[in-house]
């Protein structure tokens, strides 16, 4: 199963970009920030002390939000899915490291992470203009803080496993997203070959 990440600061096109990838590539989009919200509407006990975290832009813990992520990839559509594409998750190295070790069990990786690359101003233009309730100038100064500080140290994290692909985030959503498209038909392309050869010596070992 494909596990694609894509990451960005909030503001960047995350949310559009994963509409698209999930339509084009059938994979399904799991989005922490999406989950929380429905459980804020539904009056959850999680949503309940998700609420006012959310509100003040700072992050939910750890163990809640790989929680949440554990539990999700164990619903029968994630099992049955060919792809996943993450969103929202991981936004710490704590929350990778969980996610390695989540697959890892399952016999999975992470088959790539997408970067969106959009400049600050930009990002809290479009935040503003976007006016959900977590968006006002005091939360969107704290979410991005927040992404330089925990989230920024991830990019290292994936580039030392040959995983992050950054992709210029600028202009009309289409342009970017053959960007996006071209990266992740790459990344498949390669993991394919790898899969490949890896039956091929299954095969090969098994014969012997
Ligand atoms: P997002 O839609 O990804 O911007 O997320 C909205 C809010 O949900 C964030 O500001 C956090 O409060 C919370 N949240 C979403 N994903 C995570 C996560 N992986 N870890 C901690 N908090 C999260």
């Amino acid at each position: 199963m494909v596990c694609i990440v894509i990451l960005g600061r909030q503001g960047s096109g995350k949310g559009t970009q994963s509409t698209l990838i999930e339509q084009k590539y059938g994979c399904l989009h799991v989005s922490t920030g999406d989950m929380l919200r429905s459980a804020v509407s539904a009056r959850s006990e999680l949503g309940i002390k998700a609420e006012a975290l959310m509100l003040s832009g700072q992050l939910i813990s750890n163990e809640i939000a790989v929680g949440i992520v554990a539990e999700r990839l164990q619903h029968e559509d994630a099992i049955k899915a060919t792809g996943v594409l993450l969103d929202g998750f991981p936004r710490n190295l704590e929350q990778a490291e969980a996610l390695e070790a989540l697959l890892a069990a399952e016999g999975r990786s992470i088959t790539l992470a997408v970067n969106l690359e959009v400049p600050v101003e930009v990002a809290v233009e479009r935040l503003l203009a976007r006016g959900r309730s977590d968006d006002t100038e005091e939360s969107i100064a704290r979410r991005l803080k927040d992404y330089e500080i925990q989230t920024m140290p991830l990019l290292q994290w994936f580039e030392q496993r040959n995983l992050l692909f950054s992709v210029d985030g600028l202009g009309v959503v289409e342009d970017v997203f053959y960007r996006v498209a071209s990266v992740i038909d790459d990344a498949l392309d390669v993991a394919c070959q790898q899969a490949a050869a890896h039956n091929k010596q299954t095969k090969r070992q098994s014969r012997c």
